[in-house]
């Protein structure tokens, strides 16, 4: 049981990062196949009155206040899997959900976005991110993208609670949004830390993700006050596992510049950046990318 749930993560783990892949690095390989079976899971309690529901693409995240729900993501697109995720939703709580928040487009995330406006929520989201929803050929039909908008930073209080939405950088998309709960110390930390794949999910190309601003967002992650995170997949997070993450990542970008410095080009800074021992696996697309990256954004400086 537990090893074909494994088997059921490490396949959407693939699919997870075909989604970021396909435009940017078409070698890599297709995602074609028949699709993991990804039912809805129950819902589990992380605190009082902060749920978060698995599977059937991104973990959904409920924050109860008397006044109504607030849901973070809605997994992937289909009725059968919005019912079922309704359905976790009322055996928390029988209020209605009144705000929605994406923290980015994928269709793993923003699925059911309308099944919620319908029911007489309203979606925010980065303006990026909403950018990047209405254009992605895989998003753009995908009914219900933000009404409410903010550039960089938002504040959602409502039935008490105090939900922050922030953009700290680029990294799985360009419009990854970080979500902190601060009376629960608790922050989303969307597909911008990878669980269940080893090597980051960084979208380049279409995606508008990036490398480079890495390490500075998973900076001000840790600056917030939180002591559980949740990411797209898996289950909860310490804060000594996303520090140990960040800790990859500045050992590998202080050896892409290291290599840059010794005269690594484009085509040879793959070979010349030990990722191996992290665990990583980037190709050579990903490499070609950071390095153009590099050039036009040495600092890693968070950009929309
Ligand atoms: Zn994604």
């Amino acid at each position: 049981m537990f090893h074909n749930r494994l088997i059921a993560l490490a396949l959407v783990a693939v699919s997870c990062l075909a989604i970021v892949a396909a435009p940017a690095l078409a070698q890599r390989g297709g995602a074609g196949g028949a699709a993991a079976p990804d039912p809805v899971e129950k819902a589990v309690q992380l605190k009082p009155d902060l749920y978060y529901v698995p599977g059937a693409g991104a973990n959904a995240v409920i924050r109860v206040t008397p006044e109504g729900l607030i849901l973070i993501d809605t997994k992937n697109p289909g009725a059968e899997i919005a019912a079922a995720l309704v359905e976790q939703i009322k055996s928390i709580s029988n209020l209605p959900v009144k705000y929605v928040l994406n923290t980015h487009h994928h269709p793993d995330h923003t699925g059911n976005n309308q099944t919620f406006v319908a029911q007489g929520a309203t979606v925010v989201g980065l303006e990026k991110m909403k950018q990047l929803m209405t254009t992605d050929q895989r998003t753009k039909d995908i009914a219900g993208p933000p009404t409410v908008t903010f550039p960089k930073d938002y504040s959602l209080k409502f039935g008490g609670a105090t939900v922050d939405a922030h953009f700290y950088g680029a990294s799985h998309t360009g419009g990854d949004t970080v979500v902190y709960m601060p009376d629960k110390r608790f922050i989303m930390v969307s597909d911008t830390v990878p669980v269940a794949n080893p090597t980051p999910g960084i979208g380049f190309g279409g995606n508008g993700g990036s490398a480079v601003q890495v390490p500075g967002l998973l900076d001000s992650m840790l600056k917030l006050d939180w002591d559980v995170a949740i990411a797209g997949r898996g289950g909860p997070m310490t804060r000594a596992e996303v520090q140990a993450f960040k800790g990859k990542w500045d050992t590998f970008m202080t050896r892409v510049k290291d290599a840059v410095g010794k005269g690594a080009t484009k085509e040879t800074l793959m070979s010349q950046v030990k990722q191996d021992d992290l665990g990583w696996n980037f190709n050579a697309g990903f490499f070609g990318n950071l390095f153009d990256e590099l050039q036009a954004n040495p600092r890693g400086e968070p950009r929309l």
